[in-house]
């Protein structure tokens, strides 16, 4: 490919990298990287249609004295219905890092926990730097050892019930488990007259103490107690 960078699109990826803390990730149109090494960036994932923009990407960062890996990168078909199916079908080899025994599908899946590890830096439409949580959730495996997954690849895993639902300590230590009502549920309950005796609530950006897990915000929730659910059982 006869493609040479211009010195503003030097300059505008030199401007990124700077930022770029170790193990902190960059999201480019359809291409996710990730700092690895004092000069070395890794490519994630990218789809099928952004080989060329990738290319050039490797291209600057050469003029740049900076490393491409692409040893490890997942190329996501654009079909999307082959996306799909391949993304199924990754995440059902997936097993613990640590022992290599467990497979995550046959793991806890319920008992999870959401945290925010480190952050992730996008460019928005203006061409400003922006910058959000990352949030990680964490399984136990049988192992002893936790398993990290980003959000969508927790969702892919356990699915949509377990996504929406959100186990968390308040600030008396009472663990929690809120579960998303659909809006049949919530209209259900009205009407029924039910909705009151329901520990039901609006959740914001926090509750009770904790940063509420970004796809649980402006939802509206069961509350239910976890001692409660395991005197039940
Ligand atoms: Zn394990």
């Amino acid at each position: 490919m006869e493609w040479e960078p211009t010195e503003e699109d030097l300059e505008w990826t030199k401007s990124i990298l700077t930022t770029l803390e170790m193990n902190q990730d960059w999201m480019e149109g359809e291409m996710a990287f990730r700092r690895t090494g004092e000069n070395t960036l890794a490519l994630l994932t990218r789809t099928e249609r952004a080989a060329e923009p990738a290319e050039r990407v490797k291209i600057v960062l050469a003029e740049l004295d900076w490393e491409l890996d692409e040893e490890h990168v997942q190329v996501i078909p654009d079909d999307p219905q082959a996306a799909a199916e391949m993304m199924q079908q990754s995440a059902e080899s997936w097993t613990c890092p640590e022992c290599n025994e467990h497979r995550v599908v046959n793991m806890d899946l319920e008992d999870v926990s959401w945290q925010v590890k480190g952050d992730t830096n996008y460019v928005d439409d203006e061409g400003n730097m922006q910058t959000y949580d990352r949030w990680v959730v964490t399984i136990l495996c049988e192992c002893g050892e936790p398993v990290y997954l980003t959000p969508d690849d927790y969702y892919l895993v356990a699915g949509e019930f377990n996504f929406y639902t959100w186990r968390f300590v308040d600030r008396e230590g009472v663990a929690w488990i809120a579960r998303v009502m659909n809006p049949e549920q919530v209209v259900e309950s009205i009407d029924s007259g039910f909705l009151e005796q329901l520990n039901a609530r609006h959740l914001g950006t926090t509750f009770q103490g904790d940063t509420v897990p970004p796809h649980m915000r402006g939802t509206f929730c069961i509350l239910i107690q976890v001692a409660a659910l395991e005197e039940e059982e």
